[in-house]
Formats: structure tokens, C-alpha cells, sequence
């Protein structure tokens, strides 16, 4: 990194990757009333660069564009679009560690963790490619001789996504992917915090000769942006990944103009370990699980639930796994510990441990803010932890790991299921009974078994309760972007 005019900037090999305008209808285009975002690095602090911020009418500009887009990009066959989404897909891959060091300067994350999400992002711009050419539709058997029953699969409409700053690059990849695949068009607004992994995946884009006004993409002020995308009768589908919270806002807001909607919300997963779970395998589980991304995914172990029998061999290896991570700069090597995502973030976190010490958890580890700077929180492990406090009842979304004894398999799934949440959950076990009875049992959208790492381009991604609805990703991850036309064709013997 180098200094320039007050700000860091990042050094990358093609530095044509960092845009800091909007991306409407092919064109970079900046603030329409001269606004400007800065981005920071959460490990440093320093100011990376500021990013034109959009406005409502620059977001309607931008749908306009969509629309007019889509009247071509939709004729376009199957296989074109197919075609540009794979070239998308390899100009990634090529740039793979450009976007990784946007990533880790503008998110924290470890850079080995920054190259593994852009290549999952980049897997699933590959899948959704390769499943343009699979919209099938239906003829149905007619109730009478002389009819025929017809079902095609037609593109949604212009499509809007807002997206968090948890993965920058892959929350926009397994929505515009589909879309475009089933030919929709699409406007993004990206997380504030991270704009600029948005904006270079736009660029490739571009280069991978996606036509203008097919992606389009503007950061900036989330209620002035988010208000026009779903008031805006031309938009006829939102797609959102982030809090519970704001889902339900602009579920609300959308109602009006009756758009569909998929949201991927919140999560509190729990990570159940049984009696004759490997123990080894199951600690190995918990730690990527728990702290990946600084423990800020949706689907990170929020309560670990140990089996009384084997809660003090789990404590103890996961204890001393848990001393052995090390914390910093993401960009330094042998990093497994980033920053959070901001200062905010440090006092949520913070709030959530010291209500629940007050409460009556124990702390075996760390416990409170790191010194390495105001973005850094220490690993922690809290045991003696019961229902009622905030860290059962809350998604932590930090280094925080809240242990929970339980004696019984139906206390395990009692316990896993006593949230308003219910998107990953975890367990590990040896018992092929206990496999099927457990996962049945679990009220959420994905189940880990003996895995810590769940989530690929081949799988439905999502969740059920209040965190939310829709899947993305797998064979069912386009289904969200269609809409079904019933044809009833008649008169077929005269
Ligand atoms: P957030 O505060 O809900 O923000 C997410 C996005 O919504 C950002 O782009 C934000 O914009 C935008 N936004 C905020 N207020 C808005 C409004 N009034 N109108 C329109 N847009 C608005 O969530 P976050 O803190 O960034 O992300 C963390 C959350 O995402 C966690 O709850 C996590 O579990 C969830 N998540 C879920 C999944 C999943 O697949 N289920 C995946 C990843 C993350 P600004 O940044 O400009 O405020």
C-alpha cells in the first residue's frame, strides 16, 4: 500500500479494478449532488478511498436503464447468456487476487480468506451460467382430449439487490448470477462498508461484454437508495441479504407495489456436540465454524452445546485450538483473525458478553476488546451460559463462542430450536439414527453433519422462521427470478 493525497491506496496489479463511481447502464457515473462515501480499513483505520454516493434519482436512472436492458438481454439464447456469465466467471479467477486484497483492505478478513470467497463467488456466476440452459418447462395432462396444458418459465423483471458487508464479493455473485442467468436485469446496492468489491466485480463485468445497463450498481445512503427499489414499479423482485431488522422494513416497503421478495436474514446457530461425537473433528468443526470471518457470517456457531460427558475433553482442546489463533492485519501472513467490520461492531459484541458475564457466564478466554486497535476484539470463550442471556438469544456476529451443557438428545434439539432463528445449524455424532432423527428434528434451512463448512454453489443456501425465505444457489437458486406462465392452449380437433 502507498500514500496518496491523504489516502491508502491499494496496490494491485491492475489498478483499473478500483472504481469509485457508480456503474449505471455501462457508464461510471459519480454523485449526481457531489456526495462522497469513504472507505476504511478496519485493521488500520486509514481512509482507502471515497466512492460516490448515489442518489434516488440516479437509482431510478439506473432501474430505467434495467429495463430497457432486459427487452434484449431476455431474447438473447440461453447459451449467449451462458457464454458471457462463464467469461465473467474467468475474468475472476484471473483477477482472483486483486479482488481478494479490495476485500481484505476494505472488509478485514484474512487475504487466504479474501481469495477463497472470491472463488466461491466466482463458482456460482460459473453454476448459474451453466443453468441458464436449464429452464425447463411443463406440458400438464388437459382435462379434456382437445386441450393442452403448457407452463413456461419467464424472467421476473428488472431486479434490485442490497447486499451486507460480511462477503462483499459472493452476496452479489449468487444474486446476480441467476438473474442474469434466467435473463433478468439487476441494480445493486452494496454494503457502505464495503462498495468497492461491488464496483470491481462490475468492471470485470463490463470486460466480460455483459451489455450495458444489464448490471448496474450504486452505493450510497441505504434509505434513499433502498426507498426508490422498492417503491419503484418497474422493480419487480428484491432480493436482500442482511439483518433481520431491515429485512422486515423493506419486506414492508414492498408490499405495496406486491414484489417478490427473498430475504436471507439472520442466523443463531447452534453447534451440538453429542457423546459419541469424535472429538477432535467436532473441535476442528467448531473453530471454522465459530471463527471464520471473525465470527461475522450469518451461519457461524452462535451456542455450542456439548454433551455433559464430553464437555471438559471439548473445553479444553477448544480452549487451547482458540489461544493458538493468530490476530491482525489480515494482509500479514498466517493471520486467522482480522478486525471486526467497525467500531459499532467492537461495542455490540462487547455489550453482548459483559451482559451475559453480569448475568452469570464464566469467562475461560479472552473476554473483552484486543489491543491491537479499536476494530479488534479478543477470541472468546464464555462458559456456564443459559438460555435467557444475550449471547443464547442474540446473533453475536463476532469471536465469541457461548458453551451450554446438556444431558439429553431432546434437550440438545429443545435447546438448538429455542430461537426466532433458523438458519444453519451443526452437529456431530457417529449414530446413523441419531443423523436422521436430529436433522429432521432441527427447525432450520441447512444442516451440517460432522462439517463445519456448508455452504457451496450446489446447495440451497437460506433459512427458515425470521431468517427469512428463498434459496440461493443449486438448482433451485433460479427459481426466485422466474415467474410461471400458464398456457392453455384449446380447439386442438377442430
Ligand atoms: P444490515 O445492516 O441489514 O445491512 C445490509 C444491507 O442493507 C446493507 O447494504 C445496508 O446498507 C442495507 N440497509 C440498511 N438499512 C437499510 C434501509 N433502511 N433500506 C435499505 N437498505 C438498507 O446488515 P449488515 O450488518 O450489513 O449484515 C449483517 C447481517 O446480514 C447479519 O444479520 C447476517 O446474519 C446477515 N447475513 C445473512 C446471510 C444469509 O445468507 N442469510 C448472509 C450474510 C449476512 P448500508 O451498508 O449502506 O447501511
Amino acid at each position: 500500500m502507498k500514500e496518496t493525497n491523504g489516502k491508502v491506496m491499494i496496490k494491485l496489479n491492475d489498478n483499473t479494478l478500483l472504481k469509485t463511481d457508480a456503474l449505471i447502464n455501462g457508464e461510471w457515473v459519480p454523485s449526481d449532488n457531489g456526495d462522497l462515501l469513504p472507505v476504511k480499513n478496519p485493521a488500520t483505520g486509514d481512509v482507502i478511498t471515497q466512492v460516490s454516493k448515489s442518489s434516488a434519482n440516479q437509482t431510478k436512472m439506473a432501474i430505467e436503464a434495467a429495463a430497457i436492458a432486459m427487452q434484449d438481454w431476455k431474447t438473447l439464447a440461453a447459451k449467449t447468456r451462458a457464454n458471457l456469465l462463464k467469461a465473467w466467471f474467468e475474468l475472476m479467477i484471473e483477477h482472483q487476487e486483486d479482488l481478494a486484497k479490495i476485500m481484505t483492505a476494505e472488509q478485514g478478513k484474512p487475504l487466504a480468506e479474501s481469495r477463497g470467497e472470491v472463488a466461491y463467488g466466482a463458482a456460482f456466476i460459473e453454476w448459474f451460467g451453466e443453468q441458464a440452459k436449464r429452464i425447463d418447462g411443463d406440458i400438464i395432462p388437459a382435462p379434456s382430449h382437445d386441450k393442452r396444458i403448457v407452463c413456461i418459465k419467464q424472467p421476473v423483471g428488472v431486479v434490485a439487490a442490497i447486499t451486507p458487508w460480511n462477503f462483499p464479493n459472493a452476496m452479489i455473485a449468487r444474486k446476480a448470477a441467476p438473474a442474469l442467468a434466467v435473463g433478468c436485469s439487476i441494480v445493486i446496492k452494496p454494503a457502505s462498508e464495503t462498495p468497492l468489491s461491488a464496483l470491481a466485480m462490475g468492471e470485470l463485468a463490463l470486460r466480460a461484454g455483459i451489455p450495458k445497463g444489464v448490471i448496474n450498481i450504486l452505493a450510497g445512503n441505504s434509505s434513499e437508495i433502498g426507498g426508490e427499489m422498492t417503491s419503484n414499479d418497474i422493480v419487480r423482485k428484491l432480493t436482500f441479504t442482511g439483518s433481520t431488522v431491515i429485512g422486515k422494513l423493506l419486506e414492508a416497503q414492498c408490499a405495496s407495489t406486491m414484489k417478490k421478495t427473498s430475504m436471507e436474514l439472520g442466523g443463531n446457530a447452534p453447534f451440538i456436540v453429542f457423546e459419541d461425537a469424535d472429538i477432535d473433528a467436532a473441535v476442528s468443526g467448531a473453530m471454522i465454524s465459530k471463527y471464520r470471518n471473525s465470527g461475522q457470517t450469518c451461519v457461524c456457531s452462535n451456542r455450542i452445546l456439548l454433551h455433559d460427558s464430553i464437555y471438559d475433553e471439548f473445553l479444553e482442546k477448544f480452549v487451547s485450538a482458540t489461544k493458538a489463533l493468530t490476530i491482525g492485519n489480515g494482509v500479514e501472513d498466517h493471520i486467522s483473525i482480522g478486525p471486526l467490520i467497525n467500531e459499532k461492531a467492537v461495542r455490540d459484541v462487547d455489550e453482548l458478553v459483559q451482559s451475559s458475564v453480569s448475568s452469570g457466564a464464566e469467562v475461560i478466554c479472552g473476554g473483552g476488546p484486543h489491543q491491537l486497535g479499536s476494530c479488534f476484539y479478543q477470541p472468546t470463550i464464555l462458559k456456564n451460559v443459559s438460555r435467557d442471556m444475550p449471547v443464547f438469544r442474540n446473533e453475536i456476529f463476532g469471536p465469541v463462542a457461548p458453551l451450554v451443557r446438556f444431558s439429553t438428545e431432546s434437550e440438545a434439539i429443545s435447546l438448538a430450536n429455542d430461537t426466532e432463528f433458523g438458519l444453519a445449524a451443526y452437529f456431530y455424532t457417529r449414530d446413523i439414527g441419531r443423523v436422521w432423527r436430529v436433522s429432521e428434528a432441527l427447525d432450520y434451512g441447512i444442516v451440517g453433519i460432522n462439517e463445519g463448512i456448508i455452504s457451496n454453489e450446489m446447495a440451497p443456501f437460506g433459512g427458515v422462521k425470521e431468517s427469512g425465505s428463498g434459496r440461493e444457489g443449486s438448482k433451485y437458486g433460479v427459481d426466485d427470478y422466474l415467474e410461471i406462465k400458464y398456457v392453455l392452449m384449446g380447439g386442438l380437433d377442430r
